[in-house]
C-alpha cells in the first residue's frame, strides 16, 4: 500500500488527525487495532466530553460516532481496523491484520496511540497478586463493554479521572466503593469528578493515603492501608486494614512510545518532543494525543490533533510552511512542563499546553523571552492534574521563551 500519512491510532486523536491531514490534499490511511474505531472513548459511556469541540454534552461513543461518521465520508482516508502497527520506519509502516503482515509506504506518519495504565507491577504494590486487582480502564471496560461486575467491596487506589468515574460507574451497579485512596495530598483528577463522581456517593477520598499490603490468595480479602510521610513512606503507626474483593488502580497512564525508540522523549511526559507542527525529531514522525502528553479532555486531544494531521498531511506534500530559527520553549518556576518544546522564530499566536507543578491561589502565568514579557494569564485557583491553555503573540522573539508561575 502506498500513502501520504499513515496516523496510528483510531481514537479521536487519530481520527481527527486524520480528517486534517486528508483536508490538506493528502492520501491518509488509518490504522487501528481494535474492530471499531473510537479508542477509549467507546467504553467512557459517562457525558462530559464534547463541550469544547461540539458545543453539546456527549456520551464517550457519542463523540466517537461524529468522527467516525465524517472519517467514513472522506473519500481520501482509508480505514485499516484490526490491524496492528508493529514498526515504523521512515517511509515503511509495518503492520499485522485481517491480510497477514503489510508495508504501508508513507512520507509522514503520526502517532496517536494513546496511553496505557500502570499495573500493579509498575508501582510495586506489595503483597499477594489474588484475583481482583485490575486496572480503572479494565474494569470499565468489563463493566461497560462485556457487560461484567468486577466485585462487591471494592478499593480503589489513586484519584486519577479514571478512577473516579469507576468508584461511581461501580456504585451504580450495587458495589459498595469504601474508599479512595490518593498518596498525593491532591489529587490528579478533575474538581468536577471529584463532586460528581466522590462527593455525591459519599466516597471518601483519603489524601497521604496508600495502601501497604494487599492480602488474599486466590480472590483479594482486604488491604492494609495507611497514612504516608513527605517522602512517599509508610508511617505503620496508622496502619489499618479493610475488608475488600477488589482493589481498582488509577495511578496514572505511560504514553505508547514503544513503537518509536528514536523518537526523543520529555522525561517529565513520557512522550515525544515536538516542535510548533507536532513534529519530533524525526522530521517525518508527527505525535498528537496521550501519546503525546496525558490530556484531561478529549476535545483538546480531537483540537490538538487537526494541528499534528495538517501539518503530517503538509509535511508529505512538501508544502510546510516556510519557517524561521528554532525558538526553545522552557517550563520554568512552577511549571511542569510546556507544550509545543520549541516554536519558530516569526510573528502571530501561538497556544501553550502546560501543566502546574503544585497547586497554585491567585497566580499569574507569564512567558518571558529575556526582559520582554509575550503573554500573561491570571490563574484563580489551578492543579497540577488540569491542563491550562496559555495564549502568546511571539512577536519576533528570538532565542528562548521561559513560561513560569508569578
Ligand atoms: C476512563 C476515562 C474517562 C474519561 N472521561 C473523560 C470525560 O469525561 N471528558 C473528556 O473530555 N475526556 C475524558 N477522558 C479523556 C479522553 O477520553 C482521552 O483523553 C482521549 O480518548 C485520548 O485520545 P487518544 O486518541 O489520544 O487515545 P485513545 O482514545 O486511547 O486511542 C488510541 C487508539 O490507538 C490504538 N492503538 C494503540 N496502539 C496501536 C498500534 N500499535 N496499532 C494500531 N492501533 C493502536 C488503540 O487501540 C486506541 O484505539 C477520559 C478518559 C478515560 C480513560
Amino acid at each position: 500500500m502506498v500513502t501520504d500519512v499513515v496516523v496510528i491510532g483510531g481514537g479521536p486523536a487519530g481520527m481527527s488527525s486524520a480528517l486534517a491531514a486528508s483536508k490538506t490534499g493528502a492520501k491518509v490511511a488509518l490504522v487501528e487495532r481494535d474492530d471499531v474505531l473510537g479508542g477509549i472513548l467507546n467504553q467512557c459511556i459517562h457525558n462530559g466530553f464534547g463541550l469544547h469541540f461540539f458545543h453539546e454534552e456527549l456520551t464517550g461513543p457519542e463523540f466517537a460516532h461524529r468522527f467516525r461518521k465524517m472519517v467514513e465520508k472522506d473519500k481520501n482516508i482509508s480505514v485499516l481496523t484490526s490491524t496492528l502497527v508493529t514498526k515504523i520506519e521512515e517511509n515503511a509502516v509495518h503492520v499485522m491484520g485481517k491480510n497477514g503482515v503489510q508495508t504501508i509506504n508513507a512520507k509522514a506518519v503520526v502517532l496517536a496511540m494513546g496511553c496505557r495504565e500502570r499495573t500493579a507491577g509498575n508501582i510495586s504494590l506489595c503483597g499477594t497478586r489474588p484475583a481482583g486487582i485490575m486496572t480503572a480502564g479494565v474494569a470499565q471496560k468489563m463493566v461497560n463493554i462485556e457487560g461484567k461486575m468486577v466485585g462487591k467491596d471494592v478499593v480503589i487506589l489513586g484519584s486519577g479521572d479514571i478512577g473516579l468515574i469507576m468508584a461511581r460507574r461501580l456504585t451504580l451497579e450495587g458495589a459498595k466503593v469504601h474508599a479512595v485512596f490518593e498518596i498525593n495530598n491532591t489529587s490528579s483528577g478533575l474538581r468536577r469528578n471529584i463532586m460528581q463522581c466522590l462527593e455525591d456517593f459519599d466516597i471518601p477520598l483519603q489524601y497521604n493515603t496508600t495502601i501497604f499490603e494487599v492480602v488474599g490468595k486466590d480472590r483479594v480479602e482486604g488491604v492494609f492501608y495507611g497514612k504516608v510521610d513527605e517522602h512517599f513512606n509508610p508511617i505503620e503507626s496508622t496502619r489499618k486494614f479493610l475488608k475488600c474483593d477488589t482493589v481498582i488502580l488509577s495511578v496514572g497512564l505511560v504514553p505508547e512510545m514503544y513503537i518509536a525508540p528514536d523518537a526523543t522523549i520529555c522525561k517529565k511526559t513520557g512522550g515525544a518532543i515536538v516542535n510548533e507542527f507536532y513534529q519530533t525529531n524525526l522530521p517525518w514522525l508527527f505525535s498528537c494525543g496521550n501519546i503525546l502528553h496525558v490530556h484531561d479532555l478529549v476535545d483538546n486531544v480531537a483540537i490538538e490533533a487537526e494541528q499534528a494531521g495538517k501539518f503530517a498531511g503538509l509535511f508529505a506534500q512538501n508544502a510546510l510552511p516556510p519557517h524561521g530559527n528554532v525558538l526553545g520553549v522552557e517550563a520554568g518556576e512552577g511549571v511542569s512542563y510546556v507544550l509545543p518544546y520549541s516554536l519558530f522564530e516569526g510573528q502571530g499566536k501561538v497556544n501553550f499546553k502546560l501543566r502546574l507543578k503544585e497547586k497554585v491561589v491567585r497566580k499569574t502565568l507569564v512567558a518571558k523571552c529575556g526582559a520582554n514579557v509575550l503573554g500573561k494569564k491570571f490563574i484563580l485557583a489551578g492543579v497540577p492534574g488540569q491542563m491550562m491553555d496559555f495564549e502568546i503573540e511571539k512577536n519576533g522573539a528570538t532565542g528562548k521563551i521561559v513560561v513560569e508561575v508569578e
